[in-house]
């Protein structure tokens, strides 16, 4: 009040200051220049504190990823790095670990960023034998760059033989070490295809996965 007193007696309420900070200067105050951040908006009214909400809020994106690879006897089978002992393992350009290539279509699905061979061609000696939780951790470092992580990912493997149970645990935590999540946030779930088609005659293994991505403050 006393200021604005001042300024009214100055008559510098008429005059062309363009800000506060020009008054303050008439006034003999010392004006000092700190840095600021885009993000550290004033908030004055109730509609500023709608928008900031708004401006800060986790918004959640949701992606699905289908895989599939034949068995054939002699290869290794390896689903995010647990090696499960069988006679069966994968035909593929990577090490054919459908649980992360699944899973990262499903990433990629959800961030709108193409897919797994857009971001690794299997026509690229660099993907030759690639290790699906490399690719996982790869396709996690994209997304990130662009303001995403996982908040938390479902993979279902459907496989004939042998049953994953006893896995299950040991592949869900590499996943979410890989993701720099909890292993709470990663489920993981194994079934047979009831010897139906070529996946159930033990042909081929599956992965159906999802995956919810968040962004903004939370991110
Ligand atoms: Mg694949």
């Amino acid at each position: 009040r006393d200021v604005l007193d001042r300024l009214v007696a100055l008559g510098e309420l008429e005059s062309e200051a363009t800000d506060e900070a020009v008054l303050a200067e008439r006034l003999g105050q010392p004006v000092r220049v700190v840095l600021g951040d885009a993000k550290n908006v004033k908030i004055t009214t109730p509609e500023d504190l709608t928008a900031a909400r708004a401006a800060m809020a986790v918004v959640p994106r949701v992606g699905t990823g289908y895989d599939l690879h034949r068995l054939e006897p002699g290869r290794p089978l390896v689903l995010a790095g647990v090696t499960i002992s069988t006679e069966l393992g994968p035909v593929s350009h990577s090490d054919g670990d459908v649980l992360c290539h699944a899973l990262i279509d499903a990433m990629l699905g959800a961030a709108g960023a193409g897919d797994i061979g857009k971001l690794f061609p299997n026509t690229d000696a660099a993907w030759k034998d690639a290790s699906g939780l490399d690719l996982l951790a790869r396709a996690d470092t994209a997304l990130r760059a662009k303001g995403w992580r996982v908040s938390n990912a479902d993979v279902t493997i459907v496989l004939e033989r042998p049953r994953l149970g006893p896995s299950i645990d040991a592949i869900r935590g590499h996943v979410a070490r890989v993701l720099g999540i909890g292993i709470e946030q990663v489920s993981v779930k194994a079934k047979t295809n009831e010897q139906v088609d070529a996946v159930g005659r033990g042909e081929a293994i599956a992965a159906h996965a999802i995956a919810m991505l968040v962004s903004g403050a939370g991110a």
